[in-house]
């Protein structure tokens, strides 16, 4: 299985427009992040490979306004599923640009209740009825099932989080957890966790927020996940990722945490 990241950044993305503080001013690329974003491919010729058209299965999180730019960079050529962790403008707002890779068939969104109805209310020009010949994305929007499903042998587990008061969902694949956006994991999730060696976590800034982790927050969720290794996303320009990579091998290399950047590529079993 791998993992890309597209964006490691917090909803206005670094640099912030109008910002001149000297994260948003930085020469190292990693301080340059898109909105957060994933994607996730089974390993090719792993199980299900080839099955239903085309590759083994390619699985997008989020679609945020870069989505675009992301697909380009990444060399997205085709998606057999977009999964959404809520529906946030920063991860949903790219949502047109999947039109490409709905041609041939309508593209499985799958989602929580509440996230699914907010995409059908904002992009509603591509729920009615108009004219063919392009324009629109061609969606279909499916609630996760809260035991998991498959898509091409690749098994995906929706994990409830709450993101302040917002319930939304992490998403699990194998020994891989993609947990942004949240600012607790509830006690009931635990055990859909259990296993988990790599997760993806919300990792805002230093200073405490009432709707994500901070960096200390997140350390501390990583231990009680039992992490091996800790990729935090979800980033502010508060801290450089030079800053960010020192303050966590002081204080988080117990969970193997280090701020994730765009273009880091995970390669797991
Ligand atoms: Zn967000
Ligand atoms: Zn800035
Ligand atoms: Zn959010």
């Amino acid at each position: 299985m791998r993992i890309s990241f597209l964006g490691t950044g917090t909803s206005h993305g670094v640099p912030v427009v109008a910002c001149s503080c000297p994260v948003c001013r930085s020469a190292d690329p990693r301080d340059r992040r898109f909105r957060s974003s994933v994607v996730i491919e089974a390993a090719p010729g792993g199980a299900g490979a080839g099955a239903d058209g085309g590759g083994p299965a390619a699985v997008l999180v989020d679609a945020g306004p870069e989505f675009r730019l992301q697909a380009l960079r990444a060399g997205i050529h085709r998606l057999d599923a977009l999964l959404l962790t809520h529906a946030h403008a920063d991860h949903l707002h790219g949502l047109d640009d999947v039109r490409p890779l709905s041609r041939e068939a309508p593209l499985r969104v799958y989602g929580d209740r509440a996230a699914l109805a907010e995409t059908r209310e904002r992009f509603s020009y591509a729920f009615r009825e108009g004219q063919k010949g392009g324009g629109k994305p061609r969606l279909e929007l499916l609630e996760a099932p809260a035991a998991g499903f498959g898509i091409k042998g690749l098994r995906i587990l929706p994990v409830p989080l709450l993101h302040g008061a917002l319930p939304v969902l992490g998403w699990r694949f194998g020994a891989f957890a993609y947990l942004t956006d949240c600012s607790a994991i509830p006690e009931s999730s635990l055990p859909l966790l259990e296993g988990v060696e790599v997760a993806a976590l919300d990792g805002l800034r230093y200073r405490p927020h009432p709707t994500h982790f901070s960096v200390d927050k997140a350390i501390a969720a990583a231990r009680r996940l039992g992490l091996r290794e800790t990729w935090l996303t979800h980033l502010t320009h508060d801290a450089s990722h030079a800053e960010l990579e020192a303050y966590c091998a002081a204080r988080g290399a117990d969970v193997g945490a280090r701020p994730a950047w765009d273009g880091l590529v995970l390669d797991l079993p």
